[in-house]
């Protein structure tokens, strides 16, 4: 039923069901990655939610899984308070709502845009000390995350030291490439083991092992894409800033791409959506983000998401075509 013609008791109803719902699904997908919907069911169930939320603002209740970052923090690791939290992205199904964003930041002023991939993986933080790996871990619930530094030196793109002594603490995705993943289904089917639904999932249980050498067996890869606090860089750009991190040492995606409007932009998406079975990581969407960086932190961001960024997710059937491809190659 649409939010449109509920009445106001019918949409509080329906919230107060929704909730728990997309919260035992929060829970099955960030702790026991094992996700019993498909992504496209739960955010349709996220959206309406959304949309009750949108149109009654005072209906919005603190734990509510939209004034919340999805995920949650195991006992089995060491807890890491994120002083500058780990968000999520507000996303957009579709280029009309795309193009509103971008409509609503140019009547702003912020220039130019960097589009990005959206890599299916985790997000991970990387705080270096003088140049020196101290502590890597995981977005947990934006504010709180677990500490996993043994495993993430397993990684070979995650550098221990880098090229300059910066204190600096890099933010990016840690993902498992679609040859990783094939392998390891493959394996654990010959086990007699559960296979991952997915290489998300592959990669988060794989990020979260007690032994860092089957976290290294795993064949994980990172891509960095921004940084907690952008003072200790030279850049202002967000564009510049993945050029920078490069210089350091890290791995960026070498496919990011500047654009002035939403024709830019468009063109960058219609390209990327063509190559998404060809690239060697599952991707899920496009990410646009003002290349400004003191304009993205003017900007801020709310309890959840970056008011300078947004993610243009795929539409669901092609969505799970790579998955299911996999799937079948397995
Ligand atoms: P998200 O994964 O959709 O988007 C935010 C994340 O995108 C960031 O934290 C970051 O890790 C990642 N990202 C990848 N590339 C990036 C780039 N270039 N720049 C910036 N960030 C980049 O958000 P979320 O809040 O973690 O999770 C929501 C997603 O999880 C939805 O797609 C939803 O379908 C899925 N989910 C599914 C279930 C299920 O049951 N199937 C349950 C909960 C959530």
């Amino acid at each position: 039923p649409s939010i449109d013609k509920m009445t106001k008791r019918e949409a509080e109803k329906l919230a107060n069901e929704l909730r728990p719902v997309l919260r035992a699904w929060g829970e099955a997908y960030y702790s026991e990655d094992a996700p019993k919907v498909e992504d496209a069911v739960y955010d349709q169930k996220y959206a309406q939610l959304v949309a009750i939320e949108t149109k009654y603002p005072d209906l919005i209740t603190p734990d509510s899984p939209t004034q919340n970052v999805g995920g949650s923090v195991s006992t089995d690791f060491a807890k890491v308070n994120h002083d500058i939290p780990m968000l999520s992205l507000g996303d957009v199904f579709s280029k009309e709502e795309l193009a509103d964003f971008v409509d609503h930041i140019t009547e702003n002023e912020a220039g130019t845009y960097n589009c990005e991939l959206k890599i299916d993986g985790l997000a991970i933080s990387l705080r270096y000390e003088h140049g020196h790996l101290v502590q890597g871990s995981t977005r947990g619930n934006g504010q709180i995350g677990e500490d996993i530094t043994a495993n993430l030196k397993t990684i070979p793109s995650i550098p221990t030291e880098l090229k300059r002594p910066l204190t600096v603490e890099v933010r990016g995705e840690c993902y498992m490439p679609k040859a990783s993943f094939i392998e390891l289904n493959n394996k654990r089917d010959a086990e007699g083991k559960p296979v991952f639904a997915n290489p998300r999932n592959a990669a988060a249980g794989s990020l979260r092992q007690q032994d860092p050498r089957v976290t290294a067996a795993r064949k994980l890869s990172t891509f960095m894409y921004n940084v907690a606090d952008f003072d200790p860089l030279t850049t202002r750009t967000q564009s510049g800033l993945l050029t920078e991190l490069a210089e350091l040492g890290f791995t960026t995606n070498p496919t990011n791409r500047v654009a002035h409007n939403m024709e830019e932009i468009d063109a960058y998406i219609d390209e990327y959506t063509g190559q998404r079975d060809d690239l060697a990581y599952g991707i899920d969407g496009i990410v646009v983000k003002v290349n400004a960086l003191p304009v993205q932190r003017e900007m801020g961001a709310t309890v959840k998401v970056p008011r300078w960024a947004i993610a243009y997710k795929f539409p669901p059937e092609e969505a799970e075509t790579v998955v299911h491809q996999i799937e079948w190659t397995v």
